[in-house]
C-alpha cells in the first residue's frame, strides 16, 4: 500500500527553530506580498516555504 503524499515540509531557521505549521509562522500581509516570519527570531522565511508550511496544520 503505497500512498503519496506531500512530505510535510520542514523549515530549520537560523535561530535553530524547526518550522512545521501555521502557528510556527507569523505572518506579514504586506500592499504586495505576504511576507512569511519566524515566530521565535522574525527571521523571514523564504516565500514559498511560507506558503507551503501555511497550509500544515498538527493533527
Ligand atoms: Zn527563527
Amino acid at each position: 500500500m503505497t500512498e503519496i503524499c506531500m512530505a510535510d515540509t520542514e523549515y530549520r531557521c537560523v535561530c535553530g527553530a524547526t518550522l512545521r505549521y501555521r502557528q510556527d509562522l507569523l505572518v506579514d500581509d504586506g500592499a504586495r506580498s505576504r511576507t512569511w516570519k519566524c515566530k521565535e527570531c522574525l527571521t523571514p522565511v523564504p516565500g514559498i516555504i511560507g506558503e507551503r508550511l501555511g497550509h500544515q496544520h498538527p493533527m
